[in-house]
């Protein structure tokens, strides 16, 4: 089979030039890190299409022009590439790092294109400064490679590879005694492998690059549908998987507590929504910072608060429902200059043995809540005793006498 390389690499350029403006013109539909990651990712597509365009144009125009341009444009696609990754994966970017790897690599290749011309050592130079390049990628994507990593980022990880093993392909043939050392455009295996590989890789690392987009993009909407905006703590819907979640690992002992805070409405009355707000963001950090891994915060709505205690038995629960009490009240918040006092009500309930409604578990806390307020506020209770009669929870309304 005849390969002309010079051919492979122009339709590399081809497909990088119809594919670059689609991404750049998509880029309107995107916000934050990932509007910028695609950005770079279209000109590096764009300089990838002018990259290959010079090289397949090797020895119709000047050889400075072919090697010295083409070689400079192709380590700016690289760096660039290496940034709009790295942006996307979320890890520092090293801007200057990226910028001076490309600017050594190609002030080598041009010395050796120029000065010194040796096609071995432009190859080495290439070849190095690729694999930084490919190592500033790797390891922040080694997660991928473990059980339960990201789909996309593996396929991106696969893309990575085979690129690292074309140049480690291209780079056997010019080991030392491998004679005669071929040019760029003779067909040897490594360079046939190489150059097909680059034809194809704007197409393939662009789908790599698109499906980690979407996937990063799912997540931050996942996060964001899962989150209280005020109080960045889990909300309602949140709330309700976790507690889903617990229920279907088994029957482990879990408790709830629900938390009020007392005589709401007046501190919004008289210091605005903004100092409720205010109160209700202190409330999250003091209780927050009061809670053991594993345990779980949630603001249920307006100033109700749910935390979920896998593992903790009633006593356990009434304690940790005490602190909170004891560490809300001791709070000294200023609002308007006033000092403002904060006092929770706490409702707790536990799960029953063999119970597996995690509704009943969080309307007995409700319950109890709802005693504490009763009783006076600012206490902790638990669930009055007709709650947990019979199983039933004694929200159901009491059938007619
Ligand atoms: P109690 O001691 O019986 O709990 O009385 P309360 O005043 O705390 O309870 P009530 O349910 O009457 O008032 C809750 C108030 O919370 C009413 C509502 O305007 C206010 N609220 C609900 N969501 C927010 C919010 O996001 N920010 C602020 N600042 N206020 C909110
Ligand atoms: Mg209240
Ligand atoms: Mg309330």
């Amino acid at each position: 089979m005849h390969i002309d390389l010079a051919t492979v690499a122009l339709l590399g350029a081809l497909q990088a030039l119809l594919l670059a403006p689609l991404l750049l013109a998509a880029t309107r539909a995107y916000g934050g890190v990932a509007r910028a990651s695609l950005r770079i990712w279209g000109s590096v597509l764009l300089l990838q299409a002018l990259g290959w365009v010079l090289l397949g144009l090797r020895g119709r125009i000047s050889d400075w022009i072919s090697v010295v341009l083409a070689n400079g444009v192709l380590m700016a696609s690289y760096a660039g590439t290496a940034l709009a990754l790295r942006l996307l994966l979320g890890v520092p970017p090293r801007r200057s790092l990226l910028a001076a790897i490309g600017l050594a690599g190609w002030l080598g290749i041009a010395w050796f294109a120029v000065v010194a011309p040796d096609y071995a050592m432009r190859v080495y130079i290439a070849t190095l400064s690729l694999g930084v390049y490919l190592a500033m990628l790797l390891w922040p994507l080694r997660h991928a490679a473990r059980r339960g990593g990201s789909i996309a980022q593996r396929v991106m990880l696969l893309v990575l590879l085979a690129a690292a093993a074309g140049w480690l392909l291209r780079l056997r043939e010019l080991a030392p005694g491998a004679v005669p050392r071929p040019g760029l455009l003779v067909a040897t295996p490594g360079n046939v492998a190489q150059m097909i590989y680059g034809a194809l890789e704007p197409v393939l690392a662009s789908i790599g690059f698109l499906l980690m987009y979407n996937e990063a993009a799912q997540a931050e909407l996942r996060r964001l549908a899962r989150t209280d905006p005020l109080t960045g703590t889990l909300n309602r819907l949140a709330l309700d998987e976790e507690l889903a979640r617990l229920f279907r690992a088994g029957p482990a002992a879990l408790a709830v507590l629900m938390l009020d805070v007392d005589h709401f409405k007046r501190i919004n009355d008289r210091h605005g929504h903004a100092g409720g707000d205010r109160v209700l963001t202190a409330l999250v950090a003091c209780v927050g910072a009061r809670l053991r891994a594993g345990d779980v915060l949630g603001r249920v709505g307006g100033e109700e608060f749910l935390v979920l205690l896998p593992g903790a038995d009633l006593a356990a629960a009434l304690a940790l429902a005490e602190a909170l009490r004891g560490a809300v009240a001791g709070l000294h918040m200023a609002l308007d200059g006033e000092p403002q006092a904060i006092t929770l009500s706490l409702g707790v309930a536990v799960r029953q043995p063999h119970e597996d409604d995690p509704a009943a578990l969080v309307r007995r806390a409700d319950r109890a809540l709802y005693a504490a307020k009763r009783e006076g506020r600012n206490r902790v209770a638990v669930p009055p005793p007709e709650a947990l009669a019979d199983g039933r929870d004694g929200t159901e309304p009491s059938p007619p006498p």
